[in-house]
């Protein structure tokens, strides 16, 4: 083919491919701006998401939220004082070749962060998980974390929150991340014995090792609607026994009836809860 057939060719390949990028660039943008939400399945603006704390307006579905946004919405104004040391994993086992180290170390953070902070007024230490770091997986240095945070508490006397949002433990450090378990109820003994009180916000998923350690042996359990709560979730339990789990399986509501979950808080309502215990703890020193 020559002459005009040729070029009449070539521009509709140039006209296809600039279409081509053009819808590609418009469902990055959608991608920016919306997320489907997995309660509902609508899609859900971003910045509204945002304005209404990660809470769906259609169906009340709470959305995972970063470290920053649950200390926006749950503390006092400029109150969270973050602990700036920074502790990263050892990487004990040198696990796929140091990749995992290497990961870490491009991360700078790890899936708890921890420092003072007020509610409503009352003080306390808050130590909330970061599912965006190994899906918020309990680390030899999140188990050391944990530690300095119940530490922090008994030198200054004041009570403990934690938020959590967890897997469970990190699987890329094996045994020493599972002696973190034992290692965080020490340090929860610690806090005990000072008789200084924790509370837990169990948000989704709390689940693993860390649900059948610090996040369920709280003086006060609190959860999230809807948040998943178990050692071993739905797929794992149909995979191994066969059975198809309950819709509502191992959900904040079902451990409400069933005792191991004190009070269901949607987030608009949790600073004024935390806040009240918190108060009810300090007036009773
Ligand atoms: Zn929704």
């Amino acid at each position: 083919m020559t002459g005009q057939g040729e070029i009449r060719e070539r521009r509709a390949e140039g006209s296809a491919a600039c279409a081509d990028s053009r819808i590609v660039s418009l469902r990055d943008r959608a991608r920016r701006l919306w997320t489907r939400c997995p309660g509902c399945g609508l899609e859900v603006e971003r910045s509204g998401l945002r304005a209404s704390l990660g809470v769906c307006p259609h169906c009340g579905f709470h959305h995972r939220i970063s470290v920053g946004e649950r200390a926006g919405y749950l503390f006092d104004p400029g109150s969270f004082r973050v602990a700036d040391e920074i502790i990263l994993t050892a990487d004990p086992l040198c696990f796929q070749g140091g990749a995992y180290r290497r990961e870490a170390q491009e991360l700078g953070r790890e899936a708890m962060a921890y420092g003072t902070a007020a509610v409503r007024g009352s003080s306390c230490v808050a130590a909330l998980m970061d599912f965006s770091v190994f899906g918020g997986s309990m680390s030899a240095a999140v188990g050391e974390i944990f530690r300095r945070a119940c530490a922090l508490g008994v030198e200054h006397g004041l009570p403990l929150l934690a938020a959590v949002c967890s897997g469970g433990v990190r699987v890329q450090e094996g045994a020493p991340a599972l002696m973190q378990m034992a290692r965080v109820m020490f340090a929860l003994e610690e806090l005990s014995e000072a008789r200084l009180p924790f509370i837990s916000l169990l948000c989704d998923p709390s689940c693993g090792g860390v649900a059948a350690s610090f996040a369920t042996a709280a003086d006060v359990i609190l959860a999230e609607p809807g948040a998943l709560i178990c050692f071993s979730g739905p797929r794992v339990v149909e995979q191994t026994l066969g059975i198809k789990p309950e819709p509502d399986f191992s959900r904040a509501e079902s451990l409400l009836e069933r005792g191991l979950v004190d009070m269901v808080v949607p987030r608009p309502r949790q600073r004024e809860v935390i806040g009240g215990l918190l108060a009810f703890f300090s007036e009773r020193g």
